[in-house]
């Protein structure tokens, strides 16, 4: 590959193609940090609508320093992956404590933040400061997996790291951020999981479109198998309002609310193991009256199917909180003020659409 000539046809591309992202017209480094983090598994479309209002309520670090971690939390709410939104938190209070408000250039200590990895401290250094410092993502990988015909698997952190230093070898001394962007670009929009060779501003510096092995690049090392799990949820109607309680910090989901439940064990029916979990969780005595849905999602390994009942509860309702850091009866409408991990929100966003609890939501 003739490195200068290669680098010189990217950015020409990515000058003409690059997508207008509101961080990119002035890429200072909290709108670019912020948009690199909601990055992390959202599409594009997703991450500028949050950006948007997430720049709206927080124009600064220093609004963001001073934030609650509730009002953080709901914000982030949709995003999934909430420690991304506590880590953010967490280090705009460092940013504002030990860098006098300024986000700090060197990309070791851009590293040291928390929420914070190679990649994102190398595209932060690079986009917003100008330093000549690779930020190799999944995309970046893919691309130069094939650029380069790369056999090995590169989730592996050798192969990962050898095509770090590929990339240091053909950043441009003056614009080693558009760099980074433009093969990520490429990754994005060209160079994607069905590669569009054809429309490639690089195609004569392929090695993999020359030796026929695009359909192989990248290999990857085989994943660790997902993991089912069933559950049971239940909607505590009391007085006209609905129980919800505040997840532990060592929790999955840490400072989030949801409706109590848990997992459903080996022998019992969903409608038991809600029973048992309200006992567990609350020392209440509930029935499920009505199941609501079913609701499938996934976190991290996880594939978890919820079991949704509406329930009622025998006898004097005072819940005593020991899954939970706290908990509340609160009106339908009120629900809107919390941040629910993704299950939940559906499950209330479900009921919200159908006719059968029309007149239990009024
Ligand atoms: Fe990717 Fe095809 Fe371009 Fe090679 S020619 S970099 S495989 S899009």
């Amino acid at each position: 590959m003739n490195g200068k000539r290669f680098t010189e046809q990217l950015l020409d591309w990515y000058d003409r193609n690059g997508r207008d992202l509101p961080w990119r017209r002035d890429p200072a480094p909290y709108p670019v940090w912020i948009s690199e983090i909601m990055a992390q598994q959202t599409q594009m479309e997703r991450v500028v609508e949050y950006h948007a209002r997430w720049m709206a309520r927080f124009p600064t670090l220093t609004d963001l320093a001073g934030a609650g971690e509730e009002e953080v939390l709901k914000l982030w709410e949709g995003l999934g992956y909430y420690s991304r939104a506590r880590n953010i938190r967490r280090a705009a209070r460092i940013i504002e404590g030990e860098y006098g408000g300024e986000f700090p250039s060197d990309v070791r200590r851009i590293r040291e933040l928390p929420g914070v990895g190679d990649y994102t401290a190398g595209a932060i250094a690079s986009i917003a400061f100008g330093r000549p410092v690779p930020a190799v993502d999944a995309n970046v990988l893919r691309v130069f997996a094939r650029l380069d015909d790369v056999p090995g698997p590169v989730n592996k952190s050798a192969v990962k790291r050898s095509i770090e230093e590929r990339v240091v070898s053909l950043l441009p001394e003056d614009r080693p951020g558009d760099f980074n962007q433009a093969v990520m670009e490429l990754g994005a929009l060209v160079c994607s999981k069905r590669p569009q060779c054809s429309g490639c501003p690089v195609d004569s510096h392929c090695l993999a479109l020359a030796q026929g092995t695009v359909a192989q690049r990248p290999q990857l090392a085989s994943k660790a198998k997902p993991i089912h799990i069933d559950m049971a949820t239940g909607i505590l109607v009391h007085g006209g309002k609905v129980l919800v309680q505040k997840r532990r910090p060592d929790d999955v989901w840490p400072g989030l609310w949801e409706f109590p439940g848990g997992c459903i064990e080996r022998g019992e029916t969903p409608e038991q193991a809600l029973h048992r979990e309200f006992l567990e969780e609350v020392e209440l005595a509930v029935h499920p009256t009505e199941k609501v849905t079913v609701v499938r999602y996934s976190y991290t390994r996880y594939r978890v199917t919820m079991h949704c009942f509406l329930c009622r509860a025998e006898g004097a309702v005072s819940p005593v909180f020991h899954a939970a850091t706290e908990g509340r009866f609160v009106p339908w409408d009120g629900l809107a003020d919390f941040a629910f991990p993704a299950g939940h929100r559906r499950l209330i966003e479900f009921m919200q659409r159908d006719v059968r609890f029309a007149s239990f939501l009024d």
